[in-house]
């Protein structure tokens, strides 16, 4: 296979952007399906309808992988999920693909979701195409999008089309590098009619143009030469420019059209085999296995060890289904491969490429592509290899759970279609996990949102029809320091036989905001003070301790424990003494940091008509909210963005619809852990006490 001619690319968009109906019109023109679905257009529907919908059509599209050809180029389209809830799989999808296509609905602009895919985007530098959908729509104005993406996104954005004619009028697009038009007719829009420029359209195609050549100078000087000296620009240096500008840095091409009206979907195809970036534009390291400190790169070459990641799950009536791409070598059915992160060796006996309704048996498969392993045990995110111990790929951002909820099944028989159904969903989402309440002896879920836990429930109660109740939804609070606050805590226990000692000096402080770990150990203990061997035996009694804090047993997060100093006993210290040194060091003198304890708060979007804004805004400070944004389309839509703490969102939905009457709609997505005001630190406390004496009767 020719990499040059590989493309593995994604699709993200805020929901009801037109994500599904895309990725299904590309499938129909790359003659992967042979009929569109009929749903019917516009998108007011609510995400729970649109949750079912896409299940339903899921047979067809929502697979993880999809193989296409399109003019030659094999393309591997990666589904990305549509909810924020499931940001994790997003992460991990983005994580395997090269390039993607930024949907944007034509009136709805950069709606939340978009900023949340495009931080991720960015986290993994994933150069893309934006695509401007729904042109057809009341309402539908390119331009604002075009400045959304420059204001709230930040793009560096190139405009490669104008439409001809938005909303009703809506026909087709003028392609700005060959200044020609374009049209799409027959029943499916599958025939391309080129034309002029309409004449009433000249102008405006000119001025585009030249704003577009002038933003693609930025990026080039030999383009930039020509453009002050009035020369004619050649269309191969236009694409030349694009691709780079795209590829190397991040410039966003702007492509725009409906796909539900069929219209601009082909020449989006084109755009991504001209400016998408292929398997070997992208520079992949991977951590060494004996020392994640040093990174090297993964080359695509067949001749190489075989590195290959796991990036989704899928349980499938002929057992695990497990989508992988292949970074460097070559995978080959029938061998022996080791799973780096637990040691095991797997046999791959049955390698597939997914196509949208059928899979096709392959022998083998190159760097740079995307298959599918069937009936090995993995879990999503492992790296494989021919070679034992030999690297990882960079571990993916977990976000901790916000939310849990105890799940109670009916009977013996249930609880064991639930411990199947629970073992399956937490190997596919590491956002989702699950464990036992050690109080109360309840099996407890834990997610990213309510809607996360709640799919997850109606999953174990569809998929693997278990009878079971669920409690409320309960916060995960967390619990962290105030202020730095030094210590030297000595431990010294000589009762009879061996006595255990353990002495250290140092401080511990709060990690300052931005830094995503929630826990950092560091010694500068200088040689021999402490020896060696007890360092990590510290660190250990930390980590084993801050899971429960002293205000109310929530986890303790962002903590920095820096050992400066301390000393020994020759016999008397051990692993164990060290170990519970940190620990009474803990439980003296985290509380006289001034802990307090942190909720997590949501970032909050709603959409409604004009006219309950008001209510509505009121309604969220009155649930301790802040306001972030707030903004009118021209459809009299209002767009509010909140800052509000998840507890007290739990009814939220309802809420929302009797105040809009049933006009409104929301989502949310965690935003940052945030301080509780006093009042309600103390209310925490009195519950989890109140609860303990319960769980102690
Ligand atoms: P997703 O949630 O992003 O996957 O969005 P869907 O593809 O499910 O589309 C949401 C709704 O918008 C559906 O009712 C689609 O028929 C509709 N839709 C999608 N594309 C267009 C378009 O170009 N124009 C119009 N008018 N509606 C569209």
């Amino acid at each position: 296979m020719n990499l040059e001619q590989v493309r593995n690319i994604g699709i993200s968009a805020h929901i009801d952007s037109g994500k599904t109906t895309l990725s299904e019109r590309i499938l129909y023109y790359a003659g992967r399906i042979h009929r569109i679905n009929e749903v019917k257009g516009d998108g007011d529907g609510a995400f729970m309808d649109n949750m079912d919908l896409e299940r339903e059509r899921g047979i067809t599209i929502a697979s993880a992988a999809t193989s296409l050809q399109w003019k030659g180029t094999h393309i591997n389209l990666i589904d990305t999920p549509g909810h924020v809830d499931f940001t994790i799989e997003v992460e991990r999808s983005l994580r395997v693909l090269d390039g993607a296509i930024l949907v944007l609905c034509g009136v709805g602009g950069v709606q939340s979701q978009s900023l949340t895919v495009d931080r991720q985007m960015k986290r993994y530098h994933v150069p893309r195409l934006a695509f401007i959908n729904k042109l057809d729509r009341t309402g539908a104005n390119y331009k604002k999008v075009c400045n959304d993406l420059k204001v709230k996104l930040k793009a560096d954005v190139v405009v490669m089309q104008i439409p001809i004619g938005q909303e009703t009028n809506h026909q087709g697009v003028i392609d700005l590098v060959q200044m020609k038009a374009y049209y799409f007719e027959g029943k499916e829009g599958d025939e391309i009619r080129e034309a002029e420029v309409p004449a009433e359209l000249l102008d405006a195609a000119k001025t585009a143009r030249q704003e577009m050549l002038e933003a693609l100078a930025m990026y080039s000087d030999e383009l930039m030469e020509l453009l002050l000296a009035e020369e004619p620009i050649s269309e191969e240096l236009i694409h030349k420019v694009t691709r780079s500008a795209c590829i190397e840095s991040n410039a966003t091409p702007v492509f725009m059209g409906s796909a539900f009206k069929n219209k601009g979907v082909q020449l989006l195809l084109d755009a991504v085999v001209k400016y998408l970036p292929t398997p070997l534009d992208r520079a992949i390291k991977a951590k060494k296995y004996d020392n994640p400190e040093e990174t090297f790169p993964l080359v695509p070459e067949t001749d190489k060890p075989f590195v290959g990641m796991a990036f989704k799950i899928v349980d499938d009536p002929f057992g695990q289904l497990t989508y992988t791409r292949v970074y460097q070598g070559r995978i080959k059915k029938g061998e022996l491969y080791f799973n780096q992160r637990t040691g095991k060796k797997e046999r791959f006996s049955r390698l597939v490429r997914m196509h949208s309704d059928k899979r096709e048996e392959i022998d083998a498969a190159d760097a740079g592509d995307i298959i599918a392993v069937m009936g090995i045990d993995c879990a999503s995110g492992d790296t494989f290899s021919s070679e034992q111990n030999y690297c990882s790929l960079e571990s993916m951002y977990v976000p901790d759970p916000v939310i849990k909820q105890a799940v109670i099944p009916a009977d013996r028989a249930n609880a064991d279609k639930l411990a199947k159904a629970l073992q399956r969903f937490r190997k596919e989402d590491p956002t989702f996990q699950v464990f036992t309440d050690s109080e109360t002896n309840e099996v407890i879920i834990a997610g990213m949102g309510q809607l996360h836990l709640e799919i997850y429930v109606e999953r174990i109660r569809r998929e693997y029809k278990v009878d079971l109740e669920v409690g409320d939804p309960k916060v995960s609070y967390r619990e962290s320091a105030g202020k730095r606050v030094n210590f030297d805590h000595k431990r010294k226990k000589q009762t009879g036989g061996s006595g255990q000692y353990g002495h250290i000096k140092g401080y511990m402080e709060p990690i300052e905001d931005g830094v995503e770990e929630n826990f950092i150990f560091e010694s500068k203990v200088v040689q021999g003070r402490i020896p060696k061997e007890y360092i990590p035996s510290i660190e250990k009694g930390f980590r084993a301790i801050i899971d429960k804090g002293p205000l109310a047993e929530f986890p303790v997060v962002k903590l920095r424990v820096v050992i400066e100093d301390g000393s020994y006993h020759d016999v008397d210290s051990s692993d164990m003494a060290f170990q519970l040194t940190s620990q009474e060091c803990f439980r003296e003198y985290f509380p006289q940091t001034s802990p307090s304890i942190l909720e997590p708060i949501m970032k909050v979007t709603v959409e409604c008509p004009e006219h309950f804004q008001g209510a509505v805004t009121g309604h969220i400070i009155s649930k301790r909210g802040l306001v972030v944004s707030s903004e009118t389309g021209s459809d009299g839509i209002a767009r509010m963005t909140f800052e509000v703490p998840l507890a007290e969102l739990f009814s939220y939905s309802g809420e929302l619809r009797n105040m809009t009457q049933g006009q409104g709609s929301f989502e949310m997505e965690f935003a940052h852990y945030g301080k509780t005001p006093s009042n309600i630190q103390k209310d925490i406390i009195e519950a989890k006490k109140a609860s303990q004496l319960v769980g102690a009767h």
